[in-house]
């Protein structure tokens, strides 16, 4: 057996737990080895990290790659969206799977394996989507626990697209996942409200972009986090809300936690970044997704409550379509396909709008990105920490180059960016995952098919650590 090769990064500034110090780190085979004065330590490679941040890989569990959606298809596949996610340093990515008609929950994830088939850069899970709440789907549900997939999720609203399911199967499955270890995650929309506003808006010729924020009104995502929130309580599941744009349900969470229920809230990089003006734009068909852009007030309440921990992380909902797919509704708002590219951007906005304008301390930045997600998935502590024994998934982070990110500096495989002309501060310089090199500057050294499937293992003892 040959001898796993050994990689020294030495200088650099290393951030862990709430530690940020200086420390040489040492690589061996696929594993963090070791941490501290390392001076005197043999390596096969070198590399000097002075003036770098040393970070643990991003971990992005909210991504959607090859999802058919509002007659149209995301164009991020294993290949391109992990390719993305590469330059982006996240170093682990979940996909969302949705149970099509007359699917079982194995057949969701099955079909994911097939997709993946050889093409992931970086290593991979899947989040089922439950769609279909049948007695038979019920009873799947621990088996998708015992196949590394616990976390399910269910909609709220999208009744057209089939994905809805009813507060009463809600309780159901929010049984049967509690009694089997795993989480449910909810998209929390109202759909009756959404059902009265988007049809009576487009009757009175209100159709322009800015009128998809109107017909999403912040009642209507707060309304169904306290109708969830409800679930949580009558059934003991572990909750965890997904993209929430409303700082009320930031609210609303932190009540629930108080009360001693196990409610978790992310939010996404768009909601920290943009506000509805976007909306106005001409172009504003870029910006439409669900829950809606919001308010001034509302995003500065969002970072607020990203900072104190009633939000715990954000993620990129990457949903990648490409223009002419959104220009499907140019004249229409309900007609344009949900969603922003976002998978790649993520760390490096966070990093320039939370960590360099002073809106979030380093250690919170990386929870927020990284530790907190695999705690919560079911992947620490072999990812989301450069703790020796983990996997030596790393970013080296220079945080004081200055660049302007738009369509020509991302790699993602849209052929648009709703990020552009952004000033940012602090620029990705190399990617580890699993103690391979897979990003050097502009190169990408990664083979097809390196990444691997995560099969997560729920800890819930660990709500108060979050
Ligand atoms: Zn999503």
């Amino acid at each position: 057996m040959t001898k796993p090769t050994t990689t020294l990064i030495s200088g650099g500034t290393v951030v862990l737990g709430q530690t940020v110090s200086r420390q040489d780190l040492l690589i061996q085979g696929e594993r963090i080895a070791a941490l501290g004065d390392l001076s005197g330590c043999k390596a096969d490679v070198k590399v000097d990290a002075e003036g770098l941040l040393v970070l643990p890989g991003a971990i992005d569990p909210h991504v959607h790659f090859n999802d058919v959606f509002m007659n149209t298809i995301s164009v991020h596949d294993y290949y391109t969206g992990t390719l993305a996610a590469a330059y982006g340093g996240v170093t682990s990515i979940i996909d969302f799977s949705n149970q099509g008609p007359g699917e079982s929950l194995m057949d969701t994830l099955r079909h994911k394996r097939e997709e993946e088939d050889g093409q992931a850069l970086v290593d991979w899970g899947v989040h089922p989507v439950i769609t279909q709440p049948t007695p038979e789907t019920l009873a799947e549900i621990r088996l998708m626990v015992e196949a590394g997939a616990p976390s399910l999720k269910c909609y709220m609203t999208y009744r057209d697209e089939g994905l809805m399911v009813e507060l009463e199967d809600l309780r159901r499955i929010s049984e049967r996942l509690r009694d089997a270890g795993g989480m449910l995650l909810m998209h929390a929309e109202d759909n009756q409200i959404l059902e009265e506003k988007i049809p009576a808006l487009i009757r009175s010729g209100f159709t322009a972009p800015i009128y998809h924020a109107r017909s999403r009104p912040l009642e209507s995502e707060n309304k169904a986090i306290r109708d969830c929130i409800q679930v949580a309580r009558e059934t003991g599941v572990r909750l965890f809300i997904v993209h929430m744009a409303s700082a009320d349900g930031a609210e609303l969470v932190g009540a629930a936690r108080a009360e001693g229920l196990d409610v978790i809230a992310e939010t996404c990089t768009h909601y920290l970044l943009f506000t509805d003006q976007m909306m106005e734009r001409k172009d504003g068909i870029k910006w439409i997704c669900s829950p809606p852009l919001r308010d001034q007030p509302n995003q500065d309440r969002l970072w607020a409550a990203l900072r104190d921990g009633r939000i715990s992380m954000v993620t990129s909902d990457d949903a990648a379509y490409l223009w002419e797919a959104k220009l499907y509704g140019a004249d229409r708002f309900d007609k344009v396909p949900n969603g922003i590219p976002g998978i790649e951007p993520r760390l490096n906005l966070l990093y320039s709008e939370g960590v360099a304008k002073g809106r979030l301390s380093l250690p919170r930045f990386v929870e927020v990105i990284s530790s907190t997600p695999a705690l919560l998935f079911g992947l620490a502590p072999q990812k989301g920490s450069l703790a020796p024994g983990a996997d030596a998934d790393i970013v080296l982070f220079d945080p004081h180059t200055k660049w302007t990110m738009n369509q020509n500096t991302l790699h993602m495989a849209t052929d648009y960016s709703a990020y552009e002309d952004i000033e940012i501060t602090g620029k990705i310089k190399s990617v580890y995952s699993r103690g391979e090199l897979i990003i050097e500057g502009e190169r990408c050294l990664a083979e097809k098919g390196r990444g691997r499937y995560l099969h997560r293992q729920l800890d819930l003892s660990m709500r108060a650590s979050i």
